[in-house]
């Protein structure tokens, strides 16, 4: 589960979220909407553990009974590689690694043996039709399938939760929808949470929930 309560964040002059309160239970899909410039990326990035907010008297974070605040240096970086997972518009795999290797790479800061994670990669990957991609460099993928190399790579190490800023961004409808059935397919099968940030109204409406931000608030 996920509570966030009164959570702000400025930058500079700029007062992006105005004391967002938020709880999202355990296995279950929210997605995030709301006009340009609401505040959506950067709420997932203080939930996802990537940016700090501006903590004022009252304001706490916690996912799945860990309080956020009070983790810092290596004890949050193993938090986010083994709990949490990502999965942005703009992959950010590595270039000069295989798709196999860039989903491993997790699992190896997780301490995860080679075999054991490999074994793992290529069980992801074929689920998400890339047996035969294993060995190819984001260079030689399409747009659809490196999404689909940094899926699995969100999901290697069994995160609990899945923070998803505009997954299916750069994908074709086709391929958009594979990704949205993958999505009820995992909370299915590993009760999975999923916060996804997202301007397609088709995802944004298959989720449990909707949650609209505006001008750093939830209506
Ligand atoms: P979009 O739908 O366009 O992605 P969003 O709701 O996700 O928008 P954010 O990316 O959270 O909006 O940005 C909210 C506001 O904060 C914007 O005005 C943005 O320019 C500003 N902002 C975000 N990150 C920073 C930063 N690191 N430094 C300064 N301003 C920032």
């Amino acid at each position: 589960m996920i509570k966030a309560t009164q959570i702000y964040k400025s930058f500079g002059d700029l007062q992006v979220l105005k004391g967002v309160d938020l709880e999202i239970k355990t296995g279950e899909i929210a997605s995030v909407v709301g006009s340009s410039g609401a505040g959506k990326t950067t709420l997932l990035h203080i939930l996802g553990t990537l940016e700090q907010p501006d903590f004022k008297p009252g304001s706490s974070l916690e996912i799945d009974g860990t309080d956020i605040i009070k983790l810092k240096g290596k004890q949050l970086s193993k938090f986010r590689n083994n709990s949490l997972g990502f999965i942005f518009q703009f992959h950010q795999l590595l270039p000069e690694f295989t798709a196999l290797e860039n989903v491993c790479i997790p699992a190896y800061i997780a301490n995860t043996d080679k075999a054991a994670a490999e074994k793992r990669a290529k069980e992801l990957l074929s689920y998400l039709k890339l047996s035969d991609r294993f060995n190819h460099k984001p260079g030689a993928l399409s747009g659809g399938e490196q999404q689909r190399v940094a899926v699995a790579r969100a999901l290697i190490n069994n995160p609990k939760v899945i923070f998803a800023d505009e997954p299916t961004g750069n994908l074709d409808s086709a391929t958009a929808n594979d990704l949205h059935q993958l999505i009820f397919q995992l909370r299915e099968e590993l009760n999975q949470t999923f916060v996804i940030v997202t301007h397609n109204d088709e995802l944004a409406n298959l989720a449990d929930r909707k949650l609209v931000m505006s001008d750093g608030k939830f209506l």
